[in-house]
């Protein structure tokens, strides 16, 4: 195949995938008794080429996320903005200053100073979700709940973050209506201090509808959008 046939049934296929999610998100809002103009679908683009990132936008995707600094840098550096980018990844503090030169959005502050690595590395605004941990399990980033208070209080008093709201991942193994629940009730009791912290980012390819039934309005979705990943090495 030349490679402008091979760009054009990528296209198809991520197109076709795309309508096959709209059409997911729409009936899960539906079903929720939820307007889906309330939702936001954040393609996670992650070990993918920067040319499918480039192909998704052109499709009319306006959010793109990626969970490596390095390599969404290097994607972004290709593709540019818009897309927002979204850094749905764990982050390490030395990485701060390099996600903070591309990234729009951090769904993953965790810890006090990532706020302030992030906050002295920002040069414009730059939207921030508090990653909060439902199982308690060490290891795959987020916040345990107790802490939501203190991190919000330091986004919040940061010169260069917005504090938009919560970002979780369900929990392996277990059922994520009830993990997805727990995850509203800390963005409720967020919003009763930030009233601003509206987002809740929640539901991947395997349980998108669980997460919209919990008022989830930004979805991550990967696998369903681009396909399988080769794991990720590193
Ligand atoms: C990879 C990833 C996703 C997308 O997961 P899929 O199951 O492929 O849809 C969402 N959120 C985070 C934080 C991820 O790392």
């Amino acid at each position: 195949m030349s490679s402008a046939t091979e760009a054009s049934s990528r296209r198809a296929e991520l197109a076709a995938n795309l309508a096959a999610v709209r059409a997911r998100m729409v009936a899960a809002a539906r079903a929720a008794g939820r307007d889906p103009a309330e939702l936001t679908l954040v393609a996670v683009t992650k070990t993918f080429p920067a040319s499918d990132v480039a192909l998704l936008a052109g499709l009319g995707v306006a959010d793109v996320g990626e969970n490596r600094a390095q390599e969404a840098a290097t994607k972004h550096a290709e593709v540019g903005s818009p897309p927002r980018w979204h850094f749905v990844g764990t982050l390490q503090r030395n990485k701060a200053a390099l996600v903070a030169s591309f990234a729009d959005v951090i769904h993953s502050v965790d810890r006090v100073e990532l706020v302030t690595a992030l906050d002295r590395a920002a040069h414009g605004p730059l939207d921030v979700l508090l990653q909060v941990s439902l199982d308690g399990a060490p290891g795959r980033g987020g916040a345990p709940l107790a802490d939501v208070p203190r991190l919000a209080d330091a986004v919040a008093a940061a010169d260069h973050l917005t504090l938009r709201g919560v970002m979780a991942v369900a929990p392996l193994g277990a059922d994520p209506a009830a993990a997805f629940g727990r995850l509203a009730e800390a963005a409720a009791r967020l919003r009763a201090d930030h009233p601003g912290a509206t987002w809740i980012s929640a539901g991947m390819s395997g349980d998108l509808e669980a997460a919209v039934a919990a008022g989830a309005t930004h979805v991550r979705i990967g696998t369903a959008l681009l396909g399988r990943r080769e794991p990720q090495v590193g």
